[in-house]
């Protein structure tokens, strides 16, 4: 999970990585209340989880005098169509010198691989690609606490000494968080010393536990309500509601809708042994979605009981037509109690996804 500036940056402060005053806002109000803390100028910068910010608009400078009009301007932007609702607003640098300092894993060797270059503050993938003798590189097993001495001096060359502080500052946060990818771009002099003017930290998502952190900021309310009933749920952007039990049944599913030329609405995986309450919620999350139009439910009884199924697709009470695909444990009971309700049952998952697709149409 990629981390906002701001948080990365919350993390670095801990390790004694020095980055320029500022404070997070989240109206330009906020901005006008806290403005003496940075001195003439500031940096307005979007917190958005989108790659090269400042050229998409997402950074700008201020002085103390324009600088609520300028927040009030960003947070009505969209940036590569993120809406901004935070602003990180930090002091303004004078800056002397950008590099480039990032640490990241090297999955074919297993170990750290460190980049530096005295190019920051442009993009490094293009950098690498034109000018690779420019980022100097070296990989460091994980077992190790510190960057050795030497290979502080290879990546530094005439860089200032104190960088070499710092780059063992961000192979702490990058080992003990977990991370993936620690990057700072860019690293900037000052007449005042060093700072991050960035801050960039990707953390392995197997980790996210371990971390004690929480990812529930981009879930939509249904996504959470799947996430609070074990369901492996997917919106998507179709009108064809699908429910299956096992991601094979399910995706097959999706598959068959594409196939007949249908779009899904989403992607519903209701597990092993759904009993009644369990189905009854699956059905009415799904319904939720305004967009969905129709219903597939495909399932797959062993030990999943269709009668059970079929209580719950009733219980469910909702407006939209539900067409079913049941097959398996207790199958007979099953077609009996929705044939007594009205409901459309099919033979094949094939009729039902074709019934499914005209119905919409
Ligand atoms: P990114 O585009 O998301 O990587 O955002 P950055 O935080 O890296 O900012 C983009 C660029 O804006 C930097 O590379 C700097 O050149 C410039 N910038 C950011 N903060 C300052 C500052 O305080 N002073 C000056 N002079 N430039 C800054
Ligand atoms: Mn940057």
């Amino acid at each position: 999970m990629k981390l906002l500036e701001h948080e990365a940056r919350a993390l670095f402060e801990k390790y004694g990585i020095p980055h320029p005053r500022g404070f997070l806002i989240r109206s330009p109000g906020e901005l006008q209340e806290r403005i003496g803390e940075l001195g003439e100028r500031c940096v307005l910068k979007a917190q958005v989880d989108v790659g090269g910010r400042g050229k998409a608009g997402g950074i700008l400078v201020a002085d103390r005098a324009t600088a609520e009009k300028k927040a009030a301007e960003l947070f009505e932007r969209e940036i590569k169509g993120v809406p901004v609702r935070e602003i990180l607003a930090v002091e303004y640098l004078e800056i002397r010198q950008e590099f480039y300092a990032s640490i990241a894993i090297d999955r074919s060797t297993k170990q750290a691989l460190i980049l530096f270059t005295d190019q920051g503050g442009v993009d490094i993938e293009t950098l690498a690609k034109e000018r690779p003798d420019a980022v100097r590189k070296a990989s460091l097993p994980l077992l190790m606490h510190d960057i050795p001495p030497f290979m502080v001096r290879d990546l530094l060359q005439s860089a200032p000494k104190e960088i070499g502080k710092i780059l063992n500052q961000l192979y702490r946060v990058f080992c003990e968080k977990d991370a993936l990818l620690a990057e700072i771009n860019p690293l900037v002099v000052t007449p005042g010393g060093v700072y991050a003017a960035d801050a960039k930290l990707i953390i392995d998502d197997n980790a996210l536990a371990r971390q004690g952190i929480t990812v529930n900021r981009d879930l939509t309310e249904r996504e959470r309500e799947a996430e609070k009933h074990g369901f492996s749920y997917v919106e998507l952007t179709g009108d064809i509601g699908v429910i299956g039990n096992g991601a094979g049944l399910t995706m097959a599913t999706l598959d068959l809708i594409e196939y007949y030329e249908g779009r899904a609405a989403n992607f519903l995986d209701v597990g092993g042994g759904a009993d009644q309450e369990r189905v009854m919620h699956a059905v009415r999350l799904v319904a939720a979605d305004p967009s969905v139009r129709v219903i597939v439910v495909n399932l797959l009884g062993g030990i999943t009981r269709c009668d059970e199924v079929a209580k719950g697709i009733i219980s469910a009470g909702i407006s939209q037509p539900v067409i079913v695909r049941l097959a398996g444990t207790n199958e007979a009971e099953g077609r009996k109690i929705l044939d007594g309700c009205g409901y459309r049952m099919m033979e094949s998952m094939e009729q039902a996804v074709k019934a499914a697709v005209e119905a919409v149409r």
